[in-house]
């Protein structure tokens, strides 16, 4: 299934992956192109463009095919998105990310926190007593908040995300159907043979 970089959604969470310079280069490459005209196109470094296409090579989003000159005996690269390998590797990433974001909805929801008024850090209760409700980095007093807000950002970045892992969820079944076809044959040529002893002693 290709995704199109176009999707906002997808722009945000392959940027993660990627950085920005790695969507710029992907999308730089739709069709097959030599590495120069890349670096013409995102107006990036030849050398970072080099070394963004050998990132995203290596996590199988851009793959190239090469030629010989035969006078000078160099070759060249051209280049290309693998769009189809988009979907996978979003989805492998937000399926991390979901596990992350559980823990911190687990975290946010198992304790009562205090703050400074600067906001220098968020404590858990433990913690704050330990410091005598006194901030460690500033000194001011911490005070109790309410941190249902951040719990309610999470869940909403939660929902969104597993939302997506369903949408990108590859739809191909044939090898279950496979192995179940397998399943039935053995069966019947072992109940055949069965019957095939049975009649022989009879
Ligand atoms: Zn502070």
């Amino acid at each position: 299934m290709a995704i199109k970089i176009s999707s906002r959604q997808i722009r945000r969470f392959l940027e993660e992956i990627v950085g920005k310079n790695g969507v710029a280069v992907l999308e730089a490459c739709q069709k097959p192109v030599i590495d120069e005209k890349i670096s013409e196109r995102t107006k990036l470094k030849l050398n970072t463009v080099r070394s963004v296409l050998n990132q995203l090579h290596y996590i199988g989003l851009v793959a190239y095919d090469r030629e010989k000159n035969q006078k000078t005996n160099w070759y060249t690269y051209t280049w290309y998105a693998r769009s189809d390998k988009i979907a996978e590797i979003v989805r492998n990433h937000l399926i991390q990310k979901l596990d992350e974001l559980r823990d911190k909805l687990d975290y946010e929801s198992s304790y009562v926190f205090y703050e400074c008024d600067n906001k220098c850090e968020k404590l858990p209760f433990e913690l704050a007593v330990e410091y005598d409700f006194k901030c460690p980095d500033c000194g001011g007093e911490l005070r109790i908040i309410d941190n249902k807000s951040a719990i309610k950002e999470v869940v909403q970045d939660i929902k969104e995300i597993e939302e997506l892992i369903e949408r990108l969820k590859p739809k191909k079944k044939k090898k279950t159907t496979k192995k179940k076809a397998k399943k039935k044959t053995t069966k019947k040529k072992k109940t055949t043979k069965k019957k095939a002893r049975r009649k022989g002693k009879k």
